[in-house]
């Protein structure tokens, strides 16, 4: 495989060959498509081979792709593909994992909100179910009351263990909406005479945090997740967990090509926090999202205009919080790298000038990046979001109306060729007036 490659496939090289080959190839153009993403097949399929590669060989262990890092029906299909399986919390990811073909035995449904008929139609597939608190575990109650299963069940716990850098992606602080918080009073004693009076809960899950959260706290969270699984089995007198669902979460990074931490260095936090999931005890499911994604991906825009205003430099274009929605509301949490491009794709060198780079939205907070040193763009040049594979472009927010981009697959020949597959078409202006009622 490497000998035929010329470069790494996360990088600068690797861009500019995705992005030169758009141009010519009309997928972006500054009429008919001044804004796409893309995302580089031969670097996912690389990054979920690290992934498979990084637990020990023989340990069972199932990795569920977090369905809401990018749903599109393609996306879902090749990691499907590639030996994974899905990890859904909303009837729509529920549905979009069944059309992309995961068998149910794959399928992992974790919604806080899941409604009576989304948890009848997991117990009747067999598609796992995490309960996330005690009035979902009556309605489990219920349901099994009158019919079999042959779905891995199991309890969410709240480890309680603490955030991280960014609130709103901190799952396991005292009060999280998540799971059932196990320091609260009463509670673990409550969960072991669960577990007792149902031999069919047999897994524990937890999910410390997305973003922002150390691999040592999610270590820390997974570990109090695992030794509750073995109070429950010791006070129970018998095995009956058998699986953990360790949840997602690792970290991206945003500062620079790297990719870091990556999954060995996840797994040795794992091994010194929580020895007990490798010694052949437990099942365990992964439920990783945007580090499957987020380096092998990026947004492509065209600048429409640029201005100065307050002396300040001001390029806009087409890539704003339609696209990036959380670098944009909340731009100290999610910052992201740009990188600017002549109207070929090639790379724009030149003394580095503070600008703000905007997008289209008609409020003033739509900045990608404020004060940005970067080679003084010019109206026709291209700038590309980068790490966007992972929530940007296919969690779309609608603002003025402003279409879905298209989402290309691209994948590099030896040769260098680069051939493209839509993942998602652009939606069309026909489209969304249609939608819209007219
Ligand atoms: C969002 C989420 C994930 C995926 O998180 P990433 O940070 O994308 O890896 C996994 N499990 C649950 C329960 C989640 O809510």
């Amino acid at each position: 495989m490497s000998e035929h490659r010329p470069f790494p496939l996360i990088g600068p090289e690797r861009r500019e060959l995705v992005l030169r080959a758009a141009v010519r190839q009309g997928l972006l153009d500054p009429e008919r498509a001044p804004l796409a993403a893309f995302l580089d097949l031969d670097a996912v399929t690389e990054t979920v081979a690290a992934l498979h590669a990084a637990f020990p060989a023989g340990s069972e262990v199932r990795h569920a792709f977090a369905a809401k890092a990018n749903p599109l029906g393609p996306v879902l299909r090749l990691l499907r593909g590639l030996g994974m399986g899905c990890e859904v919390a909303s009837p729509g990811e529920f549905a979009q994992a069944l059309a992309a073909g995961f068998p149910p035995e794959l399928i992992v449904l974790d919604s806080p909100a899941k409604t009576r008929g989304e948890l009848a139609l997991a117990l009747e597939l067999g598609v796992s179910v995490n309960i996330d608190n005690w009035q979902e575990l009556a309605r489990v109650d219920a349901l099994l009351a009158d019919r079999r299963s042959s779905s891995r069940i199991g309890v969410r716990i709240n480890p309680q263990v603490g955030g991280g850098r960014i609130a709103a992606m901190s799952t396991a602080t005292a009060t999280s909406k998540f799971g059932i918080p196990l320091a609260d009073t009463g509670n673990a004693a409550r969960l072991v005479e669960a577990f007792r009076a149902r031999p069919w809960l047999t897994e524990l899950h937890c999910h410390v945090g997305s973003q922002g959260i150390d691999l040592d706290l999610m270590a820390t969270g997974i570990a109090t997740t695992a030794a509750f699984a073995e109070r429950i089995n010791r006070e129970l007198g018998r095995r009956q967990v058998t699986g953990i669902d360790l949840g997602g979460g690792l970290p991206v990074n945003f500062a620079d090509d790297r990719t870091a931490p990556g999954w060995d260095a996840y797994l040795q936090r794992l091994r010194a926090h929580a020895p007990v999931l490798f010694d052949g005890g437990y099942r365990l499911t992964t439920e990783f999202g945007r580090s499957v994604l987020a380096k092998s991906g990026f947004v492509a825009s065209y600048v429409e205009y640029t201005k100065e205003s307050g002396g300040r430099p001001i390029a806009i274009g087409h890539a704003g919080a339609q696209v990036a929605t959380r670098t944009v509301f909340a731009p100290d949490s999610w910052p992201i790298r740009i990188s600017a491009h002549h109207p070929t794709g090639a790379p724009k060198h030149g003394p580095l000038v503070p600008q703000d780079v905007a997008g289209p939205c008609c409020f003033a907070g739509d900045l990608v990046a404020r004060a940005r040193p970067l080679p003084l763009l010019a109206p026709g040049d291209l700038y590309c979001l980068l790490d966007c594979g992972a929530y940007y472009p296919s969690n779309h927010f609608a603002y003025n109306s402003l279409p879905e981009p298209a989402v290309h697959g691209a994948t590099t020949a030896p040769d260098g060729t680069v051939r493209f597959e839509t993942l998602r078409p652009a939606q069309s202006i026909d489209d969304l007036v249609a939608r819209t009622g007219a």
